[in-house]
C-alpha cells in the first residue's frame, strides 16, 4: 500500500499514520519527523532547516526530494509507505509522481484528513504544551495554516482531478478516525479491484 495522507498542521496525520502503519505493514515516513531529526543531529542539513521550520515557513523542494528520494530506497518502503507531511505544494505533488513513476510504484491512495482551522489552533496549543515545539506557538500555527491554504490546498485539488483523493472527517476520537480512513481505503480498493 502506497498511501499519502494529506491534511492540515495538527489534522492528525501522524498519530493515524502510527495506528495504521502496523495493519498495513508498511513504514509511516514523516518528512517533519526527518527533519526534526536532523536538527536534533546537528546536520548541515539540519542546522539550515531549523530556523525555516520554526518560522512555520516550508524547507526548500530540493532538500526534501533528495531526503525523500534516498528514504525510498530503505528495504522497509519496498512494501509501500504511508507518507505523512508530502507533498506540501504542487512542485512536490509533481516531483513524487515522477520518483513513484521511475521505480514503477504509482500511489494506492491519498486520503484528506478533513478538521476545521478553529479545532487545529486548539490542538496545536495542547501539543505546545505538552512537546514545545516552536512551530506549534499559536502565531507560528497561524502561518502555517495560511501556507497550508495557499500551497498545500492545491495539492488536495491535484489529486482529485486524477481520481485519488478522498475525504475523511478528521474530528472525533482517534479509532473512530482511523476507522474512517480504513474505510476509505477499503473504497478505494473496491473501486480499483471491483
Ligand atoms: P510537520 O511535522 O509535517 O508539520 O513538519 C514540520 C515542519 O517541517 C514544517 O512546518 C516545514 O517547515 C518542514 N517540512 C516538513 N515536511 C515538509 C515538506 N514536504 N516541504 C517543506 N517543508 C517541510
Amino acid at each position: 500500500m502506497r498511501l499519502v495522507l494529506l491534511g492540515a498542521p495538527g489534522s492528525g496525520k501522524g498519530t493515524q499514520a502510527t495506528c495504521l502503519k502496523t495493519e498495513l505493514g508498511v513504514p509511516h515516513i514523516s518528512t517533519g519527523d526527518m527533519l526534526r531529526a536532523a536538527v536534533a543531529a546537528g546536520t548541515a542539513m539540519g542546522l539550515k532547516a531549523k530556523a525555516v521550520m520554526d518560522a512555520g515557513q516550508l524547507v526548500s523542494d530540493d532538500i526534501l526530494l533528495g531526503m525523500l528520494g534516498e528514504r525510498l530506497t530503505h528495504d522497509d518502503a519496498k512494501a509501500g509507505f504511508i507518507l505523512d507531511g508530502y507533498p506540501r505544494n504542487l512542485a512536490q505533488a509533481d516531483a513524487l509522481d515522477h520518483l513513484l513513476a521511475k521505480i514503477d510504484q504509482p500511489l494506492d491512495a491519498v486520503v484528506k484528513l478533513d478538521v476545521p482551522n478553529e479545532v487545529i489552533i486548539s490542538r496545536c496549543e495542547i501539543r505546545f504544551k505538552a512537546e514545545g515545539r516552536a512551530d506549534d506557538n499559536p502565531d507560528t500555527v497561524r502561518k502555517r495554516l495560511a501556507i497550508y491554504a495557499e500551497q498545500t490546498a492545491p495539492v488536495a485539488d491535484f489529486y482529485a482531478r486524477r481520481g485519488k483523493l478522498q475525504v475523511v472527517d478528521g474530528v472525533g476520537e482517534l479509532s473512530e478516525v482511523t476507522a474512517r480512513v480504513k474505510r476509505a481505503l477499503q473504497d478505494r480498493s473496491a473501486a480499483v479491484h471491483g
